[in-house]
């Protein structure tokens, strides 16, 4: 039984940085959420891959305990070319391949059709309420998005986050999906939507949570090797939303404490290319990592 389910996308990557560019490398939402996830939970992927998905990716999942019976594969696989200049908070999407993802329609293996926790991970919102309307009694619900939705999408993403949890947006997406340049009343408005949570990614600035106990800040960790953000935002998700499921505890200080789990994981994943710094992180060193961050905040 698979207790922690993750849809997203599974990407071939073409990534531009200031310092270098990388050509289909692996990538995708549920990709980073999972293996981020993988640290603390045995996460079940839903997605769909094309004939063209290199198998050694397959293995890499099968090897942090990914489960993939919700992997299907047809088609062509989804592509994304992204780049960054010097504020590496903002990803800017130069082209974006649907391929097998244009008309996927998923399909819930019976194995994880009784999760209590799932992550929706930036893909369609309306494939995220297809997947979330198979499971049947779900204890934490988390979503995230992106512009692209917001923009196109906006009717079916708020009909989604009616329906969930906790709420992940970065600033400037928050910014626009609540109409206004203001956190704190993004904030506000976010849990008049019946959320537990809205949680807004700063980038290397850190984190915000907003909830209906009070509000909590977490700073970014001061990372001198950055090389490409990609994933980031997701691998914070897999580290948060797996954390809360190993521990089963979803009160309001566990999710802080989730939040920086997440936070760790999302800065070692910034220290190299595609999944490549989170092939060779260990859990020991997140625990390290995770000590740092508890003497940062101390004063
Ligand atoms: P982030 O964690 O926000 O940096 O997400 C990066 C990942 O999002 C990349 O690996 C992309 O493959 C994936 N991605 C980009 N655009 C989309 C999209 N429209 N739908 C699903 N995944 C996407």
């Amino acid at each position: 039984m698979v207790n922690l389910v993750i849809v997203g996308s599974v990407a071939l990557d073409t990534v531009q940085t200031p310092f270098r560019i990388v050509k289909n490398v692996l990538g995708g939402s549920a990709v980073f959420s999972s293996v981020a996830a993988s640290y603390f939970s045995k996460p079940g992927i839903v997605a769909v891959v094309g004939e063209d998905f290199p198998q050694e990716h397959v293995d890499f999942l099968k090897n942090r305990n990914v489960n993939l019976e919700g992997l299907e594969a047809e088609g062509k696989t989804f592509r994304w070319e992204g780049s960054y200049e010097y504020d590496m908070n903002e990803a800017h999407t130069k082209k974006t391949e649907l391929n097998s993802f244009e008309n996927f329609n998923p399909k819930l293996p019976k194995s994880y059709k009784k999760a209590k926790y799932v992550f929706l991970g930036n893909i369609n919102p309306e494939l995220q309420l297809r997947v979330l309307d198979q499971i049947k009694d779900p204890k934490l619900v988390m979503l995230d998005s992106m512009k692209l939705w917001i923009e196109t999408k906006k009717k079916e993403l708020l009909k989604v986050i009616k329906k969930i949890d906790v709420l992940l947006l970065n600033d400037g997406e928050a910014r626009m999906l609540f109409d206004t340049p203001n956190l704190v009343k993004a904030g506000s408005e976010a849990l008049k939507l019946g959320l537990e949570c809205f949680i807004i990614k700063k980038g290397e600035h850190g984190v915000l949570l907003f909830s209906k106990e009070g509000f909590f800040a977490a700073s970014g960790y001061p990372l001198e090797n950055l090389k490409d953000p990609t994933g980031c935002g997701d691998s914070f998700a897999g580290g948060l939303i797996g954390y809360l499921e190993s521990t089963q505890d979803i009160s309001e200080k566990n999710i802080r404490k989730a939040i920086i789990y997440g936070s760790v994981i999302a800065s070692f994943n910034a220290e190299d290319y595609s999944l490549n710094r989170l092939k060779t992180v260990a859990l020991q060193d997140i625990q390290n990592r995770y000590t740092e961050f508890k003497k940062m905040g101390e004063f």
